[in-house]
């Protein structure tokens, strides 16, 4: 193929050149293009211009990239002085060029370009522009200003303990807790820790949940305040100071006596005494009523003999186990033999009083496991790799009767269990109720680990620049409606979880508080809080293509060491069953005067009448400001709790009176009920998020949480909606507009969205240096 001159014969082809341009560099021309091109402009062109026409509409030998870029340039220099501002067709361009170079086209060529543009099925005036785009511009780097003050925000979303927040904040701003470029070695890593978990013992951070008698402040709320703040920095450093204060101390705290507290909290608070929580072993993690390791009171020495009977009752991945603990809290059954001066295995007859906490030293000064301890290294893991846990078990080690945390249960001086709670299953959940502090602690911690994805994420979003229209700028990877999508609505879970988890930690603090329902609140939001962690996180690396691969943008940690967040204070799957089973028998006992079935057929029949009468949903209303409503959220939600505890209580109610076991029973419904715990849990949130915001000043603050909560709830009534159309709440307009309606609250959040991450106030070290265009920069 010959290239295009623009001198002679050829200047009869330039109004074509444009359409046979893109033609080409739309793909490979097909025949039937060829033949169209062809007889479109056959009768306009000499026998020369055919012929040279032919040879670049030649399917076997296509123009090479040079001859396209010629033709370009072509086009390009020839339209140089037309209007800019004139949005062209292919058609329009072609004639406006013949005029540019003198020789203007007829009527019947116009005609012929026309048609000619219609039978390509270009979009002729996108193609022109591009054909016409000049270099892209610079982008304005200017994100918009915000629209209500981010000062506030983070006051706001400090709440109580803002102080603390920010001591530990500026503390994780220190070159001293600057993350690490690469992972390191693990002895090196944990020795790290160790050291940063030793800075905040030594500011008196540790402590703050103990007595005040011992060292500490008595104060739980800001103990915790201190651990999710933390969590914006390496997770191994808070995962060890929990160990090792929160659930170390705090089982001497909560299970122990006075004596106990003043013996050993002040070392632990220290850190000079490094200790574990043993509880679970490698046969029993999730089920740890039924532990093995044993613990056998000997009348005649008036000790206990600590024993793993087989390899499986060894206590497995102990925090604090494999480097650095000294004392163990050891979850263990409780044997007392029941004739005086004798021992289990001596007369075979004992009393088994079920899991208790003892107090066992597993090293000595030298750091070397004492006689009768065997401990084991679990090895590398997927992350947190800055804790060494361990596995530990017991050769009969004898440890004297007060290293038993008896709070609930302890031996007397004549050798006599004792304990203010007769029953051993509600003596053992009463001593688990005093530890949900660990679980308060983590799904806190998880918010945080969200928090510093979503900053990195939606900074990155607002920077990075990829694809547009034609001539302009490339548009910021957050303004396309997808990315909003995937980011806006996990944004919108970190605050409504934000909500959540402070409110439960107040709860927490709060003695008056009803126990027993803290522990079920801890076990649901700690569920739901964490899995959407690990899923935000995994989101947000995504969202970052290639730069949210590499390790200094921190997704590869946040990853690795969040996902056991699922797993360790309780599985969550198991956790969400005890939320169900808690639900059951309030339900229960509220109703104790109805018979279960008789309520269960009212509750239906109200719940059916209500959705006829005064369902909101049912309306055929799709306008935002009625699918923006709290109310609507909040009565779908509720709508949802009820009606599941309903049906769940129904097949399992008619499942015992059939005489089935009611592990069979309960196994038979696990699926409706987790589904209940999690429309349980969301409900939960929804409320809190929505008392957030009614607190709230009312202004741009409110406003753009109000707008948060609502982005939130359509997100969860939408991931879910099958539910709600499968029991005919909804229709399935009303579902399609609340599909709209995340993303019209997706983009219109969108230039809020740098502001409401600002507000987290993660010190700038601990982000990815992305989210400021490190390694990314023009220049
Ligand atoms: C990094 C790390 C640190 C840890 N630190 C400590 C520590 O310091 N001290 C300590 O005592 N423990 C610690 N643990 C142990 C942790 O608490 C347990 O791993 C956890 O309780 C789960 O137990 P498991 O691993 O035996 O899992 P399993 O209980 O065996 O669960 C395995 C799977 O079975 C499912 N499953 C179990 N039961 C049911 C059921 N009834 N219905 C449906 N599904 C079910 C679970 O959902 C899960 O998916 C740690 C664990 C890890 C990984």
């Amino acid at each position: 193929m010959t290239e295009f001159s623009p001198r002679g014969d050829d200047r009869q082809l330039l109004p074509f050149l444009p359409m046979i341009y893109v033609a080409w560099a739309d793909g490979v021309l097909s025949a039937d293009e060829v033949t169209t091109i062809t007889e479109q402009t056959g009768e306009h062109l000499t026998v020369e211009c055919r012929k040279r026409l032919a040879s670049w509409l030649d399917p076997e030998s296509p123009p090479s990239p040079r001859q396209l870029a010629a033709m370009l340039r072509v086009v390009r220099t020839t339209a140089r002085d037309l209007d800019a501002d004139h949005r062209l067709n292919l058609a329009d361009l072609g004639r406006r060029l013949a005029d540019a170079d003198g020789s203007p086209v007829d009527g019947a060529t116009g005609q012929a370009l026309a048609e000619l543009e219609a039978a390509l099925g270009v979009v002729g005036e996108e193609a022109a522009a591009e054909l016409l785009a000049p270099e892209r511009p610079e982008p304005e780097a200017e994100e918009p200003e915000p629209q209500f003050a981010v000062e506030a925000m983070t006051a706001l979303l400090d709440g109580e303990h803002a102080a603390t927040r920010r001591q530990v904040r500026d503390l994780l701003a220190e070159d001293d807790f600057a993350p690490l470029p690469r992972p390191i070695a693990t002895d090196e890593h944990r020795d790290r820790v160790l050291e940063r978990t030793q800075a905040l013992a030594d500011r008196g951070l540790g402590a703050l949940s103990f007595p005040e008698e011992v060292g500490g402040a008595g104060d739980v709320g800001r103990f915790i305040a201190v651990f999710d703040t933390l969590a914006y920095g390496d997770l191994s450093v808070v995962v060890k100071f929990g160990v090792q204060f929160g659930l170390f101390g705090g089982s001497i705290l909560q299970l122990g006596n006075e004596q106990h507290h003043r013996r050993y909290l002040p070392e632990v608070g220290s850190l000079a005494l490094p200790g574990c929580f043993a509880m679970s072993e490698t046969g029993h993690g999730s089920n740890v009523r039924d532990l093995e390791t044993t613990a056998t009171y000997e009348r005649a020495s008036d000790e206990f003999v600590v024993h793993t009977p087989h390899p499986l009752a060894r206590k497995d991945w102990i925090g604090n186990a494999a480097r650095h603990g000294r004392l163990a809290t050891v979850f263990a059954q409780l044997v007392v033999p029941v004739e005086e001066g004798s021992s289990e295995e001596e007369h075979g007859e004992a009393e088994h009083h079920g899991v208790h906490a003892f107090l066992v030293p597993i090293r000595g000064d030298d750091g070397q496991p004492l006689p009768g301890i065997s401990i084991e290294d679990c090895g590398y893991k997927e992350g947190l790799n800055g804790v060494d846990n361990g596995r530990i078990a017991f050769d009969r080690v004898r440890i004297p009767r007060q290293n038993l945390l008896d709070r609930f249960g302890r031996i007397d001086d004549d050798g006599r269990y004792q304990s203010p709670i007769p029953g051993d299953a509600k003596r053992f959940f009463t001593m688990l109720g005093t530890l949900v502090g660990g679980r308060v602690s983590v799904a806190s911690a998880a918010v945080a680990a969200s928090k510093v994805a979503l900053a990195t994420a939606i900074r990155y979003g607002a920077r990075r620049r990829q694809f547009g229209p034609a001539g302009e700028a490339e548009v910021a990877i957050l303004d396309y409606q997808v990315h909003q999508r995937r980011l806006m609505p996990r944004l919108a879970a970190a605050y409504a979880h934000h909500f959540a988890v402070r409110w439960l930690a107040g709860r927490y603090a709060d003695e008056s508080a009803d126990a027993r329902e803290t522990e079920t609140l801890a076990a649901g939001i700690k569920a739901l809080a964490t899995w959407e962690t690990i899923d935000s996180v995994q989101t947000c690396r995504e969202c970052c293509g290639g730069q949210g691969y590499l390790w200094v943008n921190r997704f590869a940690a946040l990853k690795a060491d969040t996902d056991v967040f699922a797993t360790f204070e309780g599985d969550n799957t198991v956790l969400l069953q005890l939320v169900s089973r808690a639900l059951l028998s309030e339900y229960k006992k509220r109703f104790s005067d109805m018979k279960t079935y008789d309520l269960v057929g009212f509750l239906i029949g109200k719940a059916a009448t209500e959705i006829g009468e005064k369902n909101p949903w049912t309306t055929h209303r799709t306008a935002s400001d009625h699918l923006r409503d709290p109310e609507l959220h909040a009565a779908a939600f509720r709508y949802r709790e009820q009606s599941l505890l309903a049906s769940v209580a129904r097949r399992l109610k008619k499942r015992l009176d059939d005489g089935m076991d009611s592990f069979v029973a309960f196994n038979q419904c696990q699926d409706h009920l987790v589904a209940l715990s999690r429309a349980h849990v969301e409900r939960v949130v929804l409320d809190r998020f929505q008392e957030a915001v009614a607190a709230a000043e009312p202004g741009p603050l409110a406003d753009t949480l109000g707008r948060l909560a609502a982005l939130w709830a359509l997100w969860r009534i939408e991931k879910d909606v099958g539910w709600w159309l499968e029991n005919g709440y909804v229709e399935g307009n009303k579902a399609a507009a609340v599909r709209d309606e995340v993303l019209a609250l997706s983009a219109e959040l969108r230039p809020l969205a740098v502001p409401l991450v600002d507000a987290f106030a993660v010190p700038r070290q601990w982000l990815g240096p992305i989210a400021f265009g490190v390694g990314t920069e023009r220049v």
